[in-house]
């Protein structure tokens, strides 16, 4: 049987990049998916459609995942449309990059507010429903997940771009206390910290060969991610396989996160 089958799955930015495979990668594996999008409107139907043709169940949902009655209205349309929810992706992110000191309080707020606060409210309205939903009805042992993309920018440091790496250090102890205080729940909660995945956030880092070449010298594993890479994760992490998975953050970036520079360094 499909590892994710009679699953509920919403993702967030799921119109493109990351999301988007995330929202294939779940359906594939046998959950009705919810392609949260924010403006995308036609990526988000296209990619409803494809999974609808496979035989899959998807619905697209707009909302900004930065406002809180919008990020309501996500988790009703999930519900009507599928009866309950087990599984959130918490995936939506921007980056707005720039030196410290030029840096505007407007492009600090808008990076945090997507970044940061959108993880939080998507959570607490998951934990809200994965708790009231009954437990007979469950199709998995836990009572529901939460999987928060993060970065490698949770852990290395990242200059010219305060705003993205304060989120993300953020979503680490979100994710963590999160975990810790919900586990009694039965439910989980994890983050998967990507390295360098080629999507349109990141695309001056590897549109040219020049611009590729620097990018994989930051790579012990030699390849630039693709986002089929997180995907696999996302479904592993939301399946039963990793029942005793909780807190969490699982790195899927070809040893980014390994301190590249000594290895040469002996
Ligand atoms: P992307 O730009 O394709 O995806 C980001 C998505 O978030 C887009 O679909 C966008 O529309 C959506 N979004 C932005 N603001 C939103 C809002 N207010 N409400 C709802 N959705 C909103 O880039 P991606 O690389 O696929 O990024 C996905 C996630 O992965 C992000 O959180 C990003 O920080 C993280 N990430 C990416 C990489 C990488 O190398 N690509 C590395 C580490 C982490």
């Amino acid at each position: 049987m499909s590892a994710l089958a009679g699953h509920t799955a919403i993702i967030t930015g799921a119109s493109s990049g990351i999301g988007l495979a995330v929202a294939e990668g779940l359906a594939g594996a046998g959950a009705a998916v919810v392609i949260n999008y924010r403006s995308d409107e036609d990526s988000a139907n296209s990619l409803a459609e494809r999974i609808g043709e496979r035989g899959g169940r998807a619905i697209a949902v707009q909302a900004d995942v930065s406002q809180e009655q919008e990020v309501g209205r996500l988790f009703d349309a999930a519900a009507d449309a599928f009866g309950r929810i087990d599984v959130l992706v918490s995936n939506s992110g921007v980056q707005k990059d720039a030196p410290v000191a030029d840096l505007s309080l407007d492009d600090w707020n808008t990076v945090i507010d997507i970044n940061l606060t959108g993880q939080f409210l998507c959570a607490r309205e998951a934990v809200r429903r994965f708790r009231s939903q009954p437990e007979s009805a469950r199709p998995s042992r836990s009572a529901g997940t939460i999987i928060a993309m993060s970065s490698v920018h949770e852990l290395i440091p990242w200059a010219g771009h305060v705003n993205y790496a304060a989120a993300k250090g953020g979503v680490r102890m979100l994710t963590r206390t999160l975990a810790q205080e919900v586990a009694p729940d039965r439910i989980r909660v994890n983050a998967i910290a990507p390295g360098a995945i080629r999507t349109p956030i990141n695309q001056e880092a590897w549109e040219t060969p020049e611009a590729l070449e620097k990018l994989l010298r930051l790579i012990p594993y030699g390849r630039i991610g693709e986002p089929e890479d997180v995907a696999r994760a996302a479904v592993w992490l939301a399946s039963d396989e990793a029942d005793y998975v909780t807190g969490t953050t699982l790195f899927v970036d070809g040893g980014m996160s390994l301190y590249p520079e000594f290895r040469d360094n002996g």
